[in-house]
């Protein structure tokens, strides 16, 4: 059994390149997922930050949302920024079609103005002190179910949160040089293949 686990990184805009940079330093082998049938054979899924609605676009060729909806549902998934607004189960400002998958209230371009775009240093729960945290155009998680974890949060509002195999950030952690969060998918993904 190969102990490299394989990560596809959906590469439809957006950041996806700094993801699958981060991976390959941690080890892993990062896939570009351009195409529903580029999903088989991956151990996990990172969706990106970039434009949730082009993301959606992108998504309604033939069978690529209902392909990533299956997915998400059973593999473990990191959604970063627009990946976030993604897995959430109910989005607004404005309200809009997502793969509903996380029990998590999301409200888009809450920190939606050019100086709300901020690096910030936080607390978190992770071991290894503060975290610094990109935030680009960032969604607010507005409401989170109780089986939600949170590791971090901007204010009062949670900014890193997982629910079983799902795992999902308002910043962009690619883009600083803090590899922990990358690393806790990992382990994420490690325990869900040998389960
Ligand atoms: N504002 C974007 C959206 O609503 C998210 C921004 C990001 O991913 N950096 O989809």
């Amino acid at each position: 059994m190969s102990s490299t686990p394989t990560i596809g990184v959906l590469a439809l805009q957006g950041a996806y390149e700094a993801h699958a940079a981060m991976l390959r330093q941690l080890g892993a082998k990062g896939v570009l997922v351009r195409q529903p049938e580029d999903l088989a054979n991956l151990d996990g899924l990172i969706i990106p930050g970039g434009e949730s609605t082009t993301f959606l676009k992108h998504l309604e060729r033939a069978g690529f949302f209902d392909a990533l909806s299956t997915f998400v549902q059973q593999k473990p998934t990191f959604g970063t920024c627009a990946g976030a607004i993604l897995l959430a189960k109910d989005v607004t400002n404005p309200p809009q079609r997502s793969l509903g998958a996380m029990d998590i209230t999301v409200e888009r371009n809450f920190y939606g103005r050019q100086n709300d775009s901020a690096i910030l240093s936080a607390p978190t729960t992770l071991p290894g002190g503060p975290l610094e945290m990109v935030y680009i155009r960032a969604p607010r998680i507005a409401h989170i179910g109780p089986t939600v974890e949170t590791f971090a949060s901007r204010g009062d509002d949670p900014t890193l949160v997982r629910e079983g195999h799902l795992l999902a950030a308002t910043f962009h952690p690619e883009l600083g040089h803090d590899l922990r969060i990358h690393q806790l998918f990992l382990d994420m993904v490690t325990k869900s293949k040998t389960a």
